[in-house]
């Protein structure tokens, strides 16, 4: 699948469109140029990715450049792990911004000019409304707005608040530096918005104590994407109605670029939450183990799950881009990780709850090395060896002493056969005082490796490990973070966090492996057969016992429960 995401396969939408109408005639002299702003408040999410394929891809598919661009004016939520998990990210998806790695506080002073220039204008003022008073005469949706009582300053006044604000001689919150638009605007953005904000006593991570006012988003990022050359600026519908602000800013100062706002509707996704408040609130308050909890949809939690970055790639090519929001099936990002595992991830055996089974006419002292397929349909994935022996374990749910013909495993008296073995046949079942049973005791059939027996037919097939040679470790069986598809829908008075699902995450530490998996690296997925597919944890890879993560069943065991029929 890695292939897949090449651009002759990236379907064109109506963005693209736009950009292929911008090139024919001209505009932007014929450049495309894109960048992605992540604020660094928070883990990049699948939200993310979709942005980040949607601003990348197009640069790689119109031999234009995008940049990374951190969109750092909110220092108090704002920190450098965040900023260095970004970049890790964004590179881990596979994307390069080569050596355009910016940050918007790189243009403080620029921006600070640019406001200087407005306050010149007549196009800014320094306002002495409190946060309520400023909400007061914002006015409603229905109501115009009033002018502040400050708006007639004169220029002068102006630039010596403006200048003595950044000179830090006045408290958080006493003034703000705003636009002269129109209170009356049907857009209560155009209202004034303010443009400069005062925040003593955080010490930015990229300036500092240099800077006691900050530019606000709307100000800032305009500008910021002038300044990088920016032809195309795309983010999503929230930002639609700041788009007449966006251009307001380009249009009244200095600037020789006008980059173009481009709105798509951002991805929701079932069964999870994609906001970053949100998100922070799950680490925050402990219902998470971090944000690369294996469960979060974080691309951190996502590649320590073992979601590859091709399926990711492949996923937000699937779901593409428009201008309509809804509520994306979690059962499309499951479909592109199974495919690309199906493909490429090597099969091996692994028993979850082990139960013990004595070969009775297997020689105590005998074992043999089996031969068996890496992947059953791509034979250059080569063969494996895997010691078989008198002592095996199966799964406690292979094994029934009654069961109608429809279970297709173990069953006393019944045969069945070991994956990439022979065919064992139960004789006997071995309980404790308790009833429980504990051993199972079986023949096989030497005649049955590679071929089947002859005159019966046997119906089922097993997956084991030698007891003597499996190595234990433990397993844990991720599952969705949410209980229902529409993670944020909340009853009143409740929380979201009422909707997690207490069975995302079961762990079960009996579990045996078969040998080969002692060489299982971090980057490798593995079908554990018939169980599903598996990757060795990352954050305990080294140590012992060794650590599996679930990434995905082999099939959608939900659709079943969605459908009434219980899991
Ligand atoms: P939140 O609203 O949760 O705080 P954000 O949108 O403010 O998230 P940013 O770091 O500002 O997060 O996002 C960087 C870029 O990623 C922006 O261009 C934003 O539009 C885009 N983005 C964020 N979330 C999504 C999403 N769910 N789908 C598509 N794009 C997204
Ligand atoms: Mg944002």
């Amino acid at each position: 699948m890695s292939e897949l995401d090449q651009s002759d396969n990236t379907p064109t939408n109506f963005i693209r469109q736009i950009i292929d109408q911008d090139i024919e005639q001209g505009k932007h002299d014929g450049r495309v140029h894109t960048r992605f702003p992540p604020e660094p408040n928070g883990y990049l999410h699948i939200g993310h990715a979709k942005s980040i394929v949607l601003n990348f891809g197009i640069a790689r598919d119109y031999e234009g450049l995008c940049n990374l661009r951190f969109d750092d004016t909110n220092p108090h939520k704002e920190n450098m792990e965040f900023v260095e998990s970004i970049q890790q990210d964004v590179r881990w998806l596979g994307y390069d911004w080569q050596e355009r790695l910016f940050y918007a506080s790189d243009y403080f002073q620029q921006l600070y000019d640019f406001a200087v220039e407005l306050i010149k204008a007549g196009k800014a003022y320094v306002c002495d409304l409190d946060g309520e008073q400023m909400r007061a005469y914002r006015g409603t949706l229905k109501e115009p707005g009033q002018e502040s009582p400050y708006r007639s300053r004169s220029v002068e006044e102006n630039l010596d608040l403006f200048a003595r604000m950044k000179a830090g001689d006045f408290a958080d919150g006493e003034r703000v530096l705003r636009a002269k638009i129109d209170m009356a605007s049907p857009n209560m953005n155009m209202r004034d918005p303010t443009l400069y904000r005062i925040r003593h006593g955080v010490i930015h991570h990229q300036t500092g104590e240099a800077w006691c006012i900050y530019p606000m988003y709307d100000y800032t990022h305009p500008v910021s994407d002038a300044l990088e050359g920016i032809t195309h600026s795309l983010c999503t519908l929230e930002f639609e109605d700041h788009r007449p602000l966006y251009d307001w800013v380009l249009d009244n100062i200095t600037i020789p670029s006008h980059p173009q706002q481009i709105e798509f509707s951002r991805l929701n996704l079932e069964y999870t939450v994609l906001s970053k408040r949100k998100l922070t609130q799950l680490v925050d308050e402990g219902f998470v183990e971090g944000w690369d909890d294996p469960r979060m949809p974080t691309i951190a939690g996502m590649k320590r799950r073992g979601y590859s970055a091709a399926s990711i790639r492949e996923f937000c090519r699937r779901i593409g881009i428009t201008k309509s929001d809804g509520l994306v099936e979690i059962g499309m990002l499951e479909t592109c990780i199974r495919e690309d595992l199906d493909a490429r991830a090597p099969r091996r055996m692994a028993v979850m709850h082990p139960l013990k089974l004595v070969i009775e006419n297997y020689p105590d002292d005998q074992q043999e090395m089996l031969e068996a397929a890496n992947h059953p349909k791509d034979e250059s994935m080569g063969v494996r060896q895997i010691p078989f022996s008198r002592e095996i374990i199966i799964d406690q749910a292979d094994f029934r002493e009654q069961a109608n013909k429809k279970f297709k495993r173990l069953v006393t008296g019944g045969e069945v056969r070991l994956r990439n073995a022979y065919v064992i046949k139960c004789e006997e079942v071995v309980k404790n005082n308790q009833g429980d049973i504990v051993e199972i005791r079986c023949s096989y059939d030497p005649d049955t490796l590679g071929k089947n027996p002859e005159g019966r037919k046997v119906r089922g097939v097993i997956h084991w490990v030698s007891a003597k040679h499996g190595v234990k470790g433990e397993v844990r069986l991720y599952d969705r973070l949410f209980k229902q598809a529409n993670a944020d829908k909340v009853e009143e008075g409740g929380r979201f966090t009422d909707n997690l699902n207490p069975d995302s995450l079961r762990t079960l530490t009996e579990c045996y492996f078969e040998p080969a998996l002692v060489d299982a690296e971090v980057e490798q997925a593995y079908q554990f057969e018939r169980e599903g597919y598996f990757i060795l944890d990352s954050v305990e890879a080294g140590r012992q016992p060794m650590v599996f993560n679930r990434v995905i069943t082999l099939r959608d065991s939900w659709a079943k429960i969605e459908k009434g029929g219980g899991k």
